[in-house]
Order: C-alpha cells, then structure tokens, then sequence
C-alpha cells in the first residue's frame, strides 16, 4: 500500500474548528449500520494501535534554542526525560531526542517510528561500530526527496545491541505539532502504518462522502454557504493528505521542498475557507455587524500569510496559522452566541455545534501546544482527528441539510402560493371579462345592447365622417311582432326575436357593428357601404328574414318580416342622432308602404321608395 500515514496531530491542528461536513438527515437503517460498523472498525484500529510495544528504555528531550547545536556539545548535557512519547508541542525550533533502545526478545532491528510526517528535517545519530567514540548519521525529513527515504514513512531502521544502544534524533520543523517517536519491531511497524493507512482511508472517505454531497447540494440549491462549505471540504482534505505525508511521494525529487510548501499553503488556507463558509453560515442568523466584520478581517490573514511565505518567513506564517486556529474557533463561539436571529436550524442548535466545535478544537489545540497530554499520544492524537474531524465536519454538514430543507421547503410554498394567486387572477379576469361583456350585450340575442350600440356607432360614425368614408345605418323592425306574441305566447316572440337576430347578424359582415336598440327593433351601421348598396345588403335581408322557418317553443315553423329604414352619411359632417332619425324616417315609410321591405331615407332619396319584394 502506499504511504503510510502518520501524523494525525499536524492535521487535527490545522484543521482547528470547522471542518465540515456529513450529512445527517435521516440515516437509514442501513446507514446506521454501515455507521456502527465503521466505528467498530475504528475501534479495532486504535485498539492495535495502542498494543504496539515501545522497546524504547528511556527517552529525554532537549531543545535546541539555537537550532546548531552539534553532536559533541549534545551528548554530554543533561536531557529532560519524557514518557513514552514526546508531548510537549515545538514549532520553529529544534529539539534534540535521546533513546535508549532495547533489542527485542528474539533479536534484530527496531524501526524508530516517527509521527508526524511532516517533520521539515530529521537526523538520527548512532555509535559507529566501527569506531567506538564516532557516530554514523543518517537523514530524513519533508525536505528531503521521497525516493531517498529509508522507509516510506518517517523514520528509520536500526539495531541495537545488548542490554541496549543509545541514538539520538535530532527534529527540525515548522509546525506546531505533538512529537511520537517509538521504537518498533519491523513487523509491529508496518502493521501500526498500514493501521493508519487504513484509517486515513476511512477518515478521507467519510470527508470525500462530504464533499460529494456538498457539491451536488450546490448545484441543485445554488445555495452560496453550501459552495463554500464544498470548497472548505476540499482544501482540508488536500491539508489533510498534505500534512500526513500522503503527498511527498508526488514531490519531484528536484523539488524536495514543493510538498512542504503546498502543505503550509493549504494549512493557511483553510483558516481563509473557513471564514468564508461560516460568514455565510452565519449571515441568515444576523450576528452584530462589528462581529462580523470582525469575521471579515480574518480574511486579511491568508493574503499577509502568502507574502511571508514568499518573502521567506514560511515559519512566522505557519506560527501566526496556529494561534488563529484557536483564536478563529473561540471567535465563531463568540459570533453563533450572540446572533440575533431566529432561523432554521434554531439559534440554539447553532450554538450548541459551535460550543462542541470549540471544544473539539480546544483540546486538540491545547494537546498540540502541549498545554496537556493525553495518557496515549498515538490513540490520543488520531482520536483527536477522528472526533475534530468527523464530529465537527458531520455537525457543520447536518446544519446545512436542515437549512437547505427549509428552503427548499420555504421555495415551494412560495411556488404553490405564486400558482394559486396566479389561478385566482385567471379567475378574477374571466369575470371581469363576462361582467364585461354582459354590459356590452343583451341577454336575449347576443347583439350589442342600446347603449354599447350607440357607443361603437358613434365613435364608427365619427371615424366615417374624418375620412370621409361611405357610410349607412340601417333600422330593422319585425313586422306585426304584437300579433306574434298575442298569438302564440311569449315565448315565441323571444324566439323570433333570437332567429332575426341570428339572420340578421349573420347575414351582414363582421365589420358591420349591429345593436338591438328597442323590444322588436334592430339598428346596424354597414362601414364604407353607401345607400345604393346598403338597399341591397337590405333587401338581401328582408328576403332571407321572410323565407326564413323560425321554430317555436309549442309549435311552428312560423315566418316573419322584417320593414328596414335605409340613412346614409353621404359625406355630411353629422351626428348619429340625426342619421338615426333619418332611419327611423325611412322605417316608417317602409311599414306606411306595406312593411316587409326597405326604403332609403326621404331626405337622403326622396324618390328611392323601393317595390315591395317579390
Ligand atoms: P309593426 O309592424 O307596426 O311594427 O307592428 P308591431 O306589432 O311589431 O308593432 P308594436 O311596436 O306595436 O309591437 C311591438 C311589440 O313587441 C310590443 C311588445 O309586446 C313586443 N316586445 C317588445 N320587446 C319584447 C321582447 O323582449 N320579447 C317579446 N316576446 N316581445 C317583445
Ligand atoms: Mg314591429
Ligand atoms: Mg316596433
């Protein structure tokens, strides 16, 4: 297998409050299994990696304030000893190991296991057998090329001979981290860095399963705080895989140092991610504004981080990067408790995640700058990782799922509710334009009423008149329509009326605006028609009025007439009410001369008194 893991310290250092992700929703039952078995796994894990023995017979620290001090001047000082690892954090600085190490019962090598991997150099001194007052010194380290490495990890392999051997280690590096170093058999070696290998896999995994689920939430919801949360994601995996030396072997060997300093880039960077996401995180909650331009500010720290680095102070930059972890997580505790907000998830949740987030990153924070120590380093610091890590990242992931269910949730309300006022004005509209159109009609025939005659021919008269268009109006009456409703009821008389109607509308064009204006009297204006035409059209009717069969309610068919009075404009400048009485005029003569029939207006064509019909 690859790499073998090492360091979780560096990475639960970094990563400090937010990391985030999961997704909690509901799991499934299968999904609880699945979680139950991971858990046992992990637990199987941290269990094998605390069985391993440490053939270590006693250890002490120096630190080298100077970061020169050379073999000779070391191996006659006194060392502070130390327990089983070496738990007290460094950072910019070298420190000096002494190990006296045991063989093991059946004899031959010991691995000298070195967490974390991202140490920047790493010297081992040993007693050169073959000169009893020299030592034989061998290199390691990030900044040396991966493919010269002794193991794949940190590290090296000696043997130590009877009762026991003492080495010295001497550790250079620029991150503030917890210090392992056991000594190994081989075997135990390998098993405990493929343990690590294995539970890297599972931590990045979980983490990559985030990220997933963050992304595809982005593109469904375009929900801004999801897309930062998904690069967030991202840049700490990459931290993460950086600082546990899982990508030294992609260094090009010409370039030792490139790894290192992607590693202090992406570790620097995830604090600017960070403030990004929970910027947005926070905004709907409306935290002070001095808080959270406060926030804003933090931001300033990662372009400053990149000139330093630039300009050559990787390590004041890194140094700065471990005091802001801390200082960021107890400063978003500060924001989620005073947000003013109600929202979902509630305030209270909020706070509740970002006091556990807090204290996630405090302990893991105060172990790495060795405030205190854990009983086990080894178990300590991939507990740390695992709980930083995971418990924050789920948490965070949980959050958003809630928020993002809300929303989706808020927005189709608001689609029912934009349907459903869309529907009532659909609705509204219909019987504005019914309450319209009953207005404009009669109720009987369907024609224009009186009044909404009168209005289309006046404004049709004027028009006629301004372009000095032909025009005629034609007043329609039935004939003998009392004899119809005395005879045959009522009912036959409002059919007559809705068959003439019919005839007559149908009879004329479209154009032609055609009113009922009295009980049995129709009127009609036939546009650019003058009177010799509009005696025709008019005859025409007469004619189709009386071939007509009109069905009646209690028998028929009956058959009925029609008298028309024909008045033209005849390029006069006049009003409707003058060419309506002309027509009325004329409707007289009509019905004096025996009705079914129609006649021009006197006025217009004194002479034009037209034959009945045949
Ligand atoms: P003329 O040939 O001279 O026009 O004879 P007429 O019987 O048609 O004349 P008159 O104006 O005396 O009669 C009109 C009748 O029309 C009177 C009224 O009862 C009837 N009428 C008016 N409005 C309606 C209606 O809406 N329905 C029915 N059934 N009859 C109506
Ligand atoms: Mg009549
Ligand atoms: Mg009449």
């Amino acid at each position: 297998m690859g790499r073998r893991v090492v360091v979780f310290a560096c990475a639960a250092r970094a990563r400090g409050a937010h990391a985030p992700p999961a997704h909690s929703g509901s799991l499934a039952g299968v999904k609880r299994r699945v979680a139950a078995l991971a858990l046992a796994l992990l637990f199987g894990l941290l269990a094998g990696v605390a069985a391993a023995e440490d053939l270590v017979v006693s250890r002490a620290l120096l630190e080298d304030t100077t970061g020169n001090l050379t073999i000779e001047e070391v191996a006659g000082r006194d060392f502070e000893p130390v327990e089983r690892t070496v738990t007290r954090g460094y950072s910019d600085s070298a420190f000096w190991l002494r190990l006296r190490v045991r063989p093991p019962a059946r004899g031959g090598d010991v691995v000298l296991h070195v967490r974390p991997a991202s140490l920047d150099e790493l010297r081992l001194f040993e007693p050169d057998p073959g000169d009893p007052s020299g030592w034989r010194t061998r290199v390691t380290g990030s900044r040396h090329p991966y493919a010269g490495r002794e193991r794949t990890g940190l590290g090296f392999t000696v043997t130590p001979a009877l009762p026991d051997t003492t080495y010295y280690l001497r550790l250079r590096t620029d991150t503030l981290s917890r210090l392992s170093v056991q000594a190994l058999e081989p075997r135990e070696a390998d098993r405990k860095d493929s343990q690590q290998d294995l539970l890297l896999v599972f931590f990045i995994t979980s983490l990559v399963y985030l990220l997933l689920w963050a992304g595809q939430s982005y593109i469904l919801d375009r929900q801004p705080v999801v897309g930062l949360f998904a690069v967030h994601q991202a840049v700490y995996i990459l931290s993460g895989l950086a600082v546990t030396g899982y990508l030294a072997p992609f260094a090009p060997a010409a370039f030792p140092g490139l790894v290192a300093t992607m590693t202090a880039v992406l570790v620097c960077a995830m604090n600017f991610t960070g403030v990004l996401f929970s910027r947005a995180l926070f905004a709907p909650y409306q935290p002070p504004p001095l808080l959270m331009r406060g926030l804003s500010l933090f931001l300033a720290a990662f372009p400053l981080q990149l000139v330093a680095m630039a300009a050559g102070h990787a390590r004041l930059a890194l140094a700065v990067n471990d005091v802001l972890v801390t200082v960021l997580s107890w400063y978003f505790l500060l924001v989620a408790a005073t947000v003013r907000r109600e929202q979902v998830p509630s305030r209270r949740m909020l706070r509740l995640i970002f006091v556990t987030i807090t204290v996630l990153a405090t302990a893991s924070g105060g172990s790495s700058f060795g405030i205190w120590a854990m009983p086990d380093s080894a178990l300590a610091d991939t507990l740390m990782v695992v709980v930083n890590g995971l418990i924050a990242s789920g948490l965070l992931a949980m959050l958003l799922h809630t928020r993002l269910r809300q929303l989706r949730l808020e927005a189709q309300r608001a689609a029912e509710e934009l349907r459903l006022a869309q529907k009532t004005l659909a609705i509204e509209r219909a019987l504005k334009e019914e309450a319209e159109l009953r207005a404009r009609t009669d109720y009987l025939t369907g024609l224009f009423n009186r009044r909404h005659f009168i209005e289309v021919a006046e404004r049709e008269l004027a028009r006629s008149v301004r372009y000095r268009n032909p025009v005629s109006l034609l007043m329609i009456d039935i004939d003998r329509f009392k004899a119809v409703n005395d005879t045959w009821g009522h009912g036959a008389g409002d059919a007559v009326l809705q068959e003439v109607a019919h005839l007559i509308r149908s009879t004329l064009r479209d154009v032609d605006v055609v009113g009922r204006v009295g009980g049995e009297e129709f009127a009609a204006v036939l546009l650019e028609v003058d009177g010799d035409r509009a005696l025709q059209v008019s005859q025409r009717l007469c004619a189709t009025v009386a071939a007509a069969p009109i069905a009646i309610p209690d028998g028929g068919p009956l058959h009925v007439t029609i008298s028309v009075g024909i008045a033209e404009l005849k390029g006069r400048a006049i009003e409707l009410d003058r060419l309506l009485h002309e027509a009325d005029h004329a409707l007289y003569d009509a019905k004096e001369a025996g009705r079914n029939r129609a006649v021009r207006a006197a006025q217009a064509a004194a002479l034009d008194r037209e034959r009945p019909l045949a």
